[in-house]
């Protein structure tokens, strides 16, 4: 039996989150949810975002499954997500952008990893109005070479583990001659000890082009926080969009996982969030758990329903009157 904190999340996330615990189930995890609210709806009840309760639950689980959290855009409460990667130093966002067949997108047999910084550089919220009429702002973005130094690590000891054969480190030491300079050194010598993995550099903005034009050169990518962020955006835009894109937050002695995608206000309460991005993010969180068997059996009934296109959302099939309850009970009866 496994204990794990449940983040319902705002927008799309508790009816996503709802489909997902009962995949879990279904695949046969004994597993004793913690509900615990955050965000928005955090707000409403307890008028704190992060309420210490939600803390609390993780500390003691070690382990949590969530949907998104709303942000307030250019003012307001601070990131929630952000927020708790820092408490919990959850330094490494990994994101798996992999191609399903029948999934309309541009390409097929895509199959990368975005292994991404997760608690420093420009979202460590370092930033302020220079004077009071706000004539100016700065962001001040740290990069530490201890904190280069897990993650590129973390992307290389990936790589072996998953049998992967090369990683791309992405950076812009070309113009951010410090900070960038600094990860790009560390990468480099990092690399030189996995001689049985391939090593490669691209700047930044090379590397969105060459994603967009072949993605299928790449394998790992392990990035600072920022670019990270917006090239699993990207990647997820190649295998068919943010609706089956899942992201795993990683420390040492915590781990959340989410869907890639936000909160969605667009098409919030209406039954069409495609429910895959964080039943995958479950898979992500059971293959953590070693419940290997039950990971893959839901892997396999999800992939299986996307190559029939029928019993999927909106997002893939324009066509099909399905929703996220209806996707979801169509996972679980292909569960085998
Ligand atoms: P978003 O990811 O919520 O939505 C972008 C677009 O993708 C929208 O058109 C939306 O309808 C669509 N989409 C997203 N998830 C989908 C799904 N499961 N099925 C079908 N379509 C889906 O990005 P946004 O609109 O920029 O952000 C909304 C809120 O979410 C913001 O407050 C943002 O801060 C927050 N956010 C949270 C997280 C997180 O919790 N980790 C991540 C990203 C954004």
């Amino acid at each position: 039996m496994h204990t794990i904190t449940l983040i319902p999340g705002d927008g799309i996330g508790p009816s996503i989150a709802d489909v997902a615990v009962r995949v879990l189930e279904a695949a046969g995890v004994e597993i004793q949810w913690e509900r615990v609210e955050a965000g928005m709806t955090a707000i409403d009840k307890y008028k704190d975002p992060l309420p210490e309760q939600v803390l609390e639950s993780i500390r003691r689980t070690h382990v949590a499954l969530k949907g998104p959290l709303t942000t307030p855009v250019g003012s307001g409460f601070r990131s929630v997500n952000v927020a708790l990667r820092k408490e919990f130093d959850l330094y490494s966002n990994v994101r798996p952008a992999r191609s399903f067949d029948g999934v309309p997108s541009r390409y097929r047999d895509v199959d990368l990893v975005i292994v991404r910084e997760n608690t420093e550089e420009f979202y460590a919220g370092i930033e302020h109005y220079i004077d009071p009429s706000r004539s100016a702002a700065e962001t001040i973005g740290v990069v530490t070479r201890a904190g280069s130094e897990r993650i590129v690590r973390y992307a290389y000891d990936y790589a072996r583990k998953h049998g992967r054969k090369k990683v791309t480190t992405v950076h812009k030491a070309n113009i951010l001659k410090y900070t960038g300079g600094l990860f790009l050194d560390v990468s480099r010598s990092v690399g030189a000890e996995y001689q049985d993995i391939r090593t490669e550099d691209k700047i930044i903005d090379n590397m969105a082009m060459q994603m967009v034009i072949d993605p299928h050169q790449f394998d790992v990518i392990v990035t600072t926080n920022l670019f990270g962020d917006i090239l699993s955006d990207l990647a997820s835009g190649l295998v068919g969009g943010l609706g089956l894109a899942p992201g795993a937050n990683i420390g040492y002695h915590a781990a959340i996982f989410e869907a890639v995608h936000g909160s969605a206000p667009d098409i919030a309460g209406k039954n069409l969030a495609n429910p895959a991005a964080l039943i995958l993010a479950g898979v992500l969180m059971l293959r953590h758990l070693n419940e290997t068997a039950a990971a893959d059996r839901i892997e396999k009934a999800v992939a299986h329903v996307l190559s029939e296109g029928r019993y999927v959302t909106r997002d893939l099939n324009p066509g099909a009157p399905v929703g996220t309850t209806e996707m979801g009970a169509e996972i679980i009866r292909n569960l085998s």
